[in-house]
């Protein structure tokens, strides 16, 4: 039976050749050079629409993490940056042309595998893949929001800093909920001096200019904290930052502003800046950040960003390895899922070409363990609050801790990533997946 790949871009080639060296016919649907995206420029496949970099090689690395997984999997992502590396110090970087050109090369030389250009209106009849990515065109959007329903696709990310729990420092923070609801909090108090001076930051801080077709339709309760903060000195503190409710231990009193951290996972290792989706740039994020009591050694695990993102309430709608409860045979991968990034995308689409073969072989889905990368990615999609859910890059934070607590970062990550590959390969062995080239 042949089956469909929607999406030539890094997750769908993915996708496909898994399908491919599993005995598979694919036919893989691009609507590229025939109808264009806002941000793609060429018809090849596996086009990077901005960076030429796809980060970290470290060994303690969380990309360089992922990317050991991925190549153990058979990446033709990886395989086709090989051979258009560029010079960039520990970064895997690319000539991105030539990047395209072996991606483009790597799939059409695969038997199995037929490109079709044209634009996907509908969800396939058979068995699928969907990995159109975040532009998704306007009619597959459509499509897709019929089989979810209401809520089930977002258009915009508006994506609030993570920092690592163990960065925050204790002697200043407090647990509390506002009139101790809801203790999953962590409180960063300001006093007037230190919110004045935090105001002004933000007010100085310079963002990220997007494209026109970039432009974000902001809502009044999703502002960027920048954008709340030039309507007026007050503004946070009686909104996001208001301290209404909270007590500071070490005062006995309420502080002026507060910062508050929600917790985002179950090991309580990831914790969210509440309301403070912002379009900041990286740098002016970590400088003006560190001004908040508590976090000035702060280890941002995500960073926060607003971007024009088609994206899906994966823990809400999708089972756990992406297929809607009404369709299993038909999984969504690559950014649309909630990943973010090109290698994330890029693994989730290897992922969904090896479930969507077993399912056709009659075996069932599966999903690496949560102490590998891959595998804390996917418990991330599977288990973060449906209402709150947001894109999500590789990092530290999302992998199972150690049991045992090490205090120096660069052991523990050393730990996690020696454990995250020999769990990987195991898990890898035990069910019979072998490395594809
Ligand atoms: C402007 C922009 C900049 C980004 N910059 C970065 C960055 O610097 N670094 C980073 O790590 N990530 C970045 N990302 C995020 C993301 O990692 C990349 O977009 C990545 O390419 C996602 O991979 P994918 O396979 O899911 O989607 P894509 O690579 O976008 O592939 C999807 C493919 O589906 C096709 N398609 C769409 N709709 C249809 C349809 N109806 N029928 C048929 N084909 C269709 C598209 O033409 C495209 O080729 C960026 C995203 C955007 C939008």
């Amino acid at each position: 039976m042949t089956v469909t790949v929607v999406g030539g871009g890094l997750a769908g080639c993915e996708a496909a050749l898994q399908l491919a060296q599993r005995g598979h016919e694919v036919r893989l649907l691009e609507m590229r050079p025939v109808r264009n995206t806002e941000a793609h420029q060429t018809g090849d496949l596996g086009e990077l629409v901005c960076t030429n970099s796809f980060k970290s090689e470290g060994p303690e690395n969380a990309h360089g993490q992922l990317k050991r997984e991925m190549r153990a999997l058979g990446s033709v992502l990886l395989r086709s940056a090989d051979q258009s590396r560029v010079a960039a110090g520990s970064a895997l970087a690319v000539d991105r042309s030539l990047f395209s050109q072996a991606m483009t090369a790597a799939v059409e030389a695969e038997a199995r595998v037929r490109v079709v250009r044209g634009e996907c209106t509908e969800l396939p009849e058979g068995p699928a893949i969907i990995a159109t990515g975040p532009l998704t065109s306007d009619a597959l959007s459509g499509a897709i929001q019929t089989v979810l329903g209401d809520g089930g696709l977002a258009f915009f990310d508006a994506i609030a800093p993570i920092v690592h729990r163990d960065s925050v420092d204790e002697s200043v923070v407090f647990e509390a909920g506002r009139f101790d609801e809801d203790s999953d909090y962590l409180n960063c108090p300001m006093n007037e001096e230190e919110y004045v001076a935090f105001i002004d930051a933000l007010n100085s801080g310079q963002a990220y200019e997007g494209h026109d077709w970039e432009t974000v339709p902001y809502f009044e309760g999703c502002l960027p904290v920048e954008v709340m903060a030039s309507r007026g000195l007050d503004t946070l503190r009686f909104g996001p930052m208001k301290p209404i409710g909270l007590t500071d231990p070490r005062t006995g009193d309420r502080p002026w502003a507060v910062v508050q951290l929600r917790r985002e996972d179950r090991a309580g290792q990831m914790w969210n800046m509440v309301g403070f989706q912002t379009r900041l740039r990286v740098g002016e994020q970590r400088r003006i950040f560190a001004m908040i009591p508590g976090l000035a050694d702060a280890e941002f695990l995500r960073v926060g960003s607003i971007h024009r993102n088609s994206y899906l309430n994966f823990p809400e709608r999708l089972s756990s390895y992406g297929a809607p409860a009404s369709r299993p045979d038909v999984i969504f991968a690559g950014q649309l899922t909630g990943v973010e990034g090109y290698t994330e995308s890029a693994a989730s689409g290897i992922l969904a070409g090896i479930n969507l073969a077993r399912l056709l072989d009659g075996e069932d889905a599966i999903v690496p363990p949560a102490t590998t990368m891959i595998g804390g990615l996917f418990q991330y999609l599977r288990e973060a609050k449906p209402g709150h859910f947001q894109p999500m890059n590789s990092n530290w934070g999302l992998v199972e801790p150690l049991q045992e607590r090490i205090k120096g970062k660069k052991q523990r990550r050393q730990m996690l990533a020696a454990r995250a590959q020999e769990h990987f390969l195991a898990w890898m062995g035990g069910h019979g997946l072998r490395a594809v080239s």
